[in-house]
């Protein structure tokens, strides 16, 4: 006989438990670390090859998955019928609007009495930005999307003067936090003319010609505007819950020198990812503004700018 108390659990049961346990977030996180949910490898509308003269398909349900197949297989030259048991397409999505009755399952009847213009969307509501095949086809086939909001502006948090700007800056951080992946970055250096190569592991590399930015945040300390060089800080962490630690020490400097925190020096630096799984996620940040990823070289023009600044105190 089986013994049942050493039975392999299935997936579905591990993911059930784990969102039972530590929530959705983290089943969703589980699900994406085990390739269950991961970014999606499309390219391009799908080109079915084969032979289907005179060959017929019977396609059960008119969900996503049954609709796309009939459609990919139809425009292949297959003769296809769709049987669906619900009395309309769409399966899981679905859309309800004042006058709909819908059957629950337990056997509740709901009459929806919204006003005209109202409706709820009780399955999917948003399409992930790396869902690239839907996106794709709701483009080819004029599907009208809508941008869904998840910002309150009313919240304080969104107040950027909040806590001396401080708050907006975690905000944006933790934000980052959730959705920044560890990358690997190929880096080539040069300073005063001799050149390293060097791999960097890490979360976040800045390349800084000044002390400060954001809500006074000093990633690189060290760095002054006039001493014709930049100064690369990365930081690392073991994982991502130890990088807020790191993070916080940033408001003092205090990060420079503690493990995982890389410094060089250098007046040219070219940089690229060495395997593109990043590349969504490991973007280029120029003084807030968002200008796409890797590759990246950035080199030093002395005496570019004229600046203008208070003259130092003179000693007397
Ligand atoms: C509450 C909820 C929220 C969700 N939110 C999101 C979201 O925000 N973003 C997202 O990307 N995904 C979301 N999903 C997941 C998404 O809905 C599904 O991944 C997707 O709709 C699955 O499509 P499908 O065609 O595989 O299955 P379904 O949509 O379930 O379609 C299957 C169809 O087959 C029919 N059928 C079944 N058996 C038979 C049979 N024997 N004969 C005839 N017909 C049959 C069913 O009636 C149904 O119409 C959500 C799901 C739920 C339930």
């Amino acid at each position: 006989m089986a013994d049942q108390t050493h039975a392999p659990m299935s997936r579905r049961s591990l993911f059930k438990m784990i969102g039972m346990a530590a929530g959705s977030a983290a089943m969703y996180q589980a699900m994406t670390d085990l390739g269950f949910a991961g970014e999606s490898g499309y390219s391009g509308p799908v080109n079915l090859q084969g032979d289907p003269k005179g060959a017929s398909v019977l396609i059960l349900g008119a969900g996503l998955a049954g609709l796309t197949a009939a459609l990919e297989m139809s425009r292949a030259g297959y003769k296809v019928q769709v049987l669906e048991y619900q009395h309309k397409a769409g399966g899981r999505n679905i859309s309800i609007r004042g006058g709909d009755t819908v059957n629950e399952l337990g056997g509740f009847t709901q009459h929806c009495q919204f006003d005209p213009g109202f409706y709820i969307n009780p399955g999917p509501m948003r399409i992930p930005y790396h869902h690239i095949a839907l996106l794709d086809y709701c483009k080819r086939l004029n599907v009208v999307l809508e941008p869904i909001s998840i910002i309150n502006y009313n919240a304080m948090i969104h107040n950027t003067k909040a806590f001396g700007g401080k708050a907006a800056y975690l905000w944006a951080s933790t934000r980052a936090l959730a959705t920044c992946q560890r990358a690997r970055v190929r880096c080539s250096a040069a300073l005063g003319g001799a050149r390293h190569e060097r791999g960097i592991e890490s979360f976040l590399i800045g390349v800084c010609n000044g002390r400060y930015f954001g809500s006074g945040m000093q990633l690189a300390p060290m760095a002054l505007p006039d001493d014709g060089r930049f100064e690369v800080i990365s930081i690392d962490a073991e994982s991502k819950l130890a990088f807020p630690g790191a993070m916080n020490r940033l408001y003092t400097g205090r990060h420079v020198g503690t493990p995982g925190v890389a410094h060089f020096s250098c007046d040219a630096i070219t940089m690229q990812l060495v395997d593109g799984r990043a590349r969504r996620v490991f973007l280029l940040d120029v003084d807030g503004e968002p200008l796409g990823g890797l590759p990246l070289e950035v080199t030093l023009v002395p005496g570019a700018l004229t600046m203008r600044a208070p003259l130092p105190p003179t000693s007397f």
